[in-house]
């Protein structure tokens, strides 16, 4: 019985993001459980890359093309994607950039830039694969936040980051509740520092390294797996009576 609950076998599920890191590792995790796979990716080379990926290892996959601040290109993605299998069941917005700059020197152009993708682009994305799912009476949306979102990372400063990221979480508890008795879960994950692309520049900072693995009670960044794996959980019927939740997977940062 427990093992059914994880299975995804003929469900269809979208990734944000997913060419490569934690949407990828999550595309991989969904597949792997039977669902079937769209990657929605703004770089095609990255894409291709991910797809390719995901099809070496005999999963049904398929990549779109797509800029997750483009509101109709989000909703004529969704669309395309029920058109083609009928349905869409998991929703993952993972999507997203990180940007570094001091608050009082935040240029316009970058405030907008890290809102419009990590916020924006994922209201987009809930808006517009929620509505089909809201017509079904079923479906699940996971959220990629972040720990950003609960504390103020340190040595960087990145107040729109870790704004978009607040506001991720009561978003995902806002559509969460409107949607909880028609079928529709909305639940987020906020992970700690992942090894990605994202912090590799910080990682390389000797100086930072240390600050946040001192701040870090496991004293250790996380693998993009291991994000996918809270996802796959969100995702899936066990966890039928969960929505509006923050799934911290922080390495127990937020606990000091
Ligand atoms: P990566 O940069 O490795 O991957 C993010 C992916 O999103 C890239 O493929 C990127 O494309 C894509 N992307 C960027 N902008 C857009 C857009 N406008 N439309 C569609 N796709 C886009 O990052 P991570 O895997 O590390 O991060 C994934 C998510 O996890 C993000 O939301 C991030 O904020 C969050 N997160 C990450 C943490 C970390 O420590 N790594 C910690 C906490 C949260 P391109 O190849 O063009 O860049």
């Amino acid at each position: 019985m427990y093992k059914e609950l994880f299975d995804l076998s003929g469900r269809v599920a979208v990734v944000t993001g997913g060419g490569r890191n934690i949407g990828l590792a999550t595309a991989m995790a969904l597949a792997e459980h039977g669902a079937k796979v769209v990657i929605a990716e703004i770089d095609p080379k990255v894409g291709e890359e991910g797809l390719a990926a995901l099809q070496a290892k005999g999963y049904e996959a398929e990549l779109h093309q797509l800029d997750v601040t483009d509101s109709r290109a989000v909703t004529a993605c969704a669309d395309a994607v029920v058109k083609k299998y009928g349905r869409v069941d998991i929703a993952v917005a993972n999507a997203g950039i990180a940007l570094s700059a001091p608050g009082e020197e935040m240029p316009d152009e970058q405030w907008h830039k890290v809102v419009d993708i990590n916020l924006n682009g994922v209201f987009y994305t809930n808006r517009a694969f929620g509505k089909h799912m809201l017509d079904a009476g079923k479906g699940s949306i996971i959220n990629i936040g972040s720990m950003s979102g609960i504390i103020s990372n340190y040595p960087q400063e990145q107040v729109h980051y870790n704004a978009a990221k607040a506001g991720v979480h009561h978003l995902t508890k806002s559509l969460a509740g409107e949607w909880a008795k028609r079928g529709v879960r909305v639940n987020a994950v906020a992970p700690t520092y992942i090894e990605t692309a994202m912090t590799k520049p910080g990682m390389e900072k000797a100086d930072w390294y240390k600050i946040w693995m001192d701040m870090t009670p496991m004293g250790r960044v996380g693998q993009p797996p291991e994000i996918a794996a809270c996802v796959l959980f969100l995702a899936t019927d066990a966890a039928s009576l969960v929505t509006g939740h923050v799934l911290v997977a922080d390495a127990g940062y937020t606990i000091w």
